[in-house]
């Protein structure tokens, strides 16, 4: 009983002290997935369409010629490099340009083509010789409206008539005849409800986008609910949202009458094509040496490294960068701003290896990492394998084809009991790895 209650106080130490858990805010984790996300997600699951309007038929589209857009629009969708409609934008898109409008409430994870899909819509609606705001996009936050904008600028780059403003901090006051309006709750309500800058019952398009995030932040709610009182009846109202769980949906059904219900299934991240290997290390300095002889391998693409603690992840950094490699390190104690250069410099290709924390388990999806390296296995908080976050370190959704390498360092009886329990879980078996012989060629 003894040994349980010293458990008990160093559980509690480290947790105090914040080290394992390098826990990023729902808003910077949906910002980050969408910096790292530079292509769609190939999700194999149908589109559910849970409610509608039985006298206005849906029907889908499988090119963007078929939904008849101003050719200045299509132009622009073919300039990002869009070639067909990704699945949630084939029933999504055609429902939201229909005559008369239908409002919308939309569920699909990150990386699908929501921000598309309604910004495509916003631009078709909005016509630039009225000099008045008729569409609005609220985001949860600054960054993440940034994002959005950038979007909205892209497609619309052969329309040039098209007036974008953001309605962030640090912005001058709109003149009220800017066609398009994206910002966050708080500025809108100062600008539409305060000083009535923006004529909020004139638009014809509102967008609610990553709901969930919305409703996760404080105050965000209710300022929309607010700002959504003083549309007109006759407004076309969106709704976006990653999750699907009954707070969102009852905050979204409070907030879009009569919609069309959307949602298309998560892709759930597999360990098919994967091949997993571990490396027996007996000290901190060998798993070190793995690492350093792992990375002399990785040739051709790149690797994320794991460790369960942001010491770990930083003495790692350290030790590799002195003997002259070029790592990054990515942790929670970094400004949102640092986070997006490092994960830019990443995918550019700038460095070959990426040491993170958990910060990075969900939705890191760059198209070159081949390696995922666990230099701490994923343990839960009563230190038992965490299942999921391992699969979330080293699975992949919808990449037919695709293999990658999955290393996990075992340095004690306990971290492979842990691997054990891995195994198990997955129906998987992990192959021994000699990293310090010609073994190493396997990986290539
Ligand atoms: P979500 O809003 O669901 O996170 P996005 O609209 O941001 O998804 O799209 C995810 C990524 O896929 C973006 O990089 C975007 O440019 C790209 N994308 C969106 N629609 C298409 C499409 N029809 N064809 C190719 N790429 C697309």
């Amino acid at each position: 009983s003894e040994a349980t209650s010293d458990a008990a106080s160093v559980e509690t130490a480290s947790a105090a002290s914040g080290d394992s858990e390098d826990s990023l805010s729902l808003q910077e984790k949906s910002l980050l997935q969408k910096i790292v996300r530079t292509k769609l997600i190939n999700n194999k699951h149908d589109i559910e369409i849970l409610r509608r309007d039985p006298s206005s038929p849906l029907h889908s589209v499988k090119s963007f010629e078929a939904l008849h857009l101003k050719p200045e629009l299509l132009k622009g969708v073919y300039a990002m490099g869009f070639n067909t409609p990704s699945k949630i934008q084939e029933t999504a898109v055609p429902t939201l340009l229909a005559n008369p409008p239908q409002n919308m409430i939309a569920q699909s994870q990150s990386g699908t083509g929501k921000t598309a899909a309604f910004v495509l819509a916003m631009l078709s609606r909005v016509d630039p010789s009225l000099n008045y705001t008729q569409a609005l996009c609220l985001s949860p936050t600054y960054e993440l409206a940034v994002q959005t904008g950038e979007v909205v600028a892209k497609m619309s780059s052969y329309c040039p008539d098209i007036v974008i403003k953001y309605a962030l901090r640090g912005e001058e006051n709109p003149k009220g005849t800017e066609h398009i309006v994206i910002g966050t709750p708080g500025k809108v309500t100062d600008w539409g409800l305060k000083y009535k800058l923006i004529k909020l019952s004139k638009l014809t398009v509102f967008i609610l986008d990553e709901a969930d995030v919305m409703i996760a932040t404080q105050g965000h709610q209710e300022q929309s609910i607010r700002i959504r009182k003083a549309l007109s009846k006759d407004c076309q109202m969106m709704l976006f949202s990653a999750t699907y769980d009954q707070e969102v949906m009852e905050f979204a059904e409070m907030m879009v009458p009569n919609p069309v219900i959307i949602k298309l299934r998560r892709e759930e991240e597999s360990l098919d094509n994967i091949k997993q290997y571990y490396v027996k290390c007996m000290s901190l300095e060998a798993k070190y040496k793995a690492m350093a002889n792992i990375y002399g391998m990785c040739t051709v693409g790149q690797a994320i490294v794991f460790c369960q603690t942001k010491k770990n992840a930083s003495w790692l950094c350290e030790e590799l960068t002195r003997d002259g490699h070029a790592v990054a390190l990515l942790i929670g104690d970094l400004t949102v701003e640092q986070r997006i250069t490092i994960l830019d410099r990443f995918r550019e290709g700038k460095h070959r290896v990426l040491i993170t924390t958990n910060v990075l388990a969900r939705g890191i999806d760059i198209e070159q990492v081949t390696m995922v390296v666990n230099f701490d296995l994923p343990v839960d908080r009563f230190r038992q394998a965490d299942c999921e976050t391992y699969l979330h370190r080293i699975g992949r959704t919808g990449r037919f084809g695709k293999t990658g390498i999955a290393i996990n360092l075992i340095d004690s009886s306990e971290s492979m009991d842990i691997m054990r329990q891995i195994e198990r879980h997955f129906g998987v078996r992990i192959e021994l790895l000699d990293a310090d012989s010609d073994d190493l060629d396997k990986l290539e």
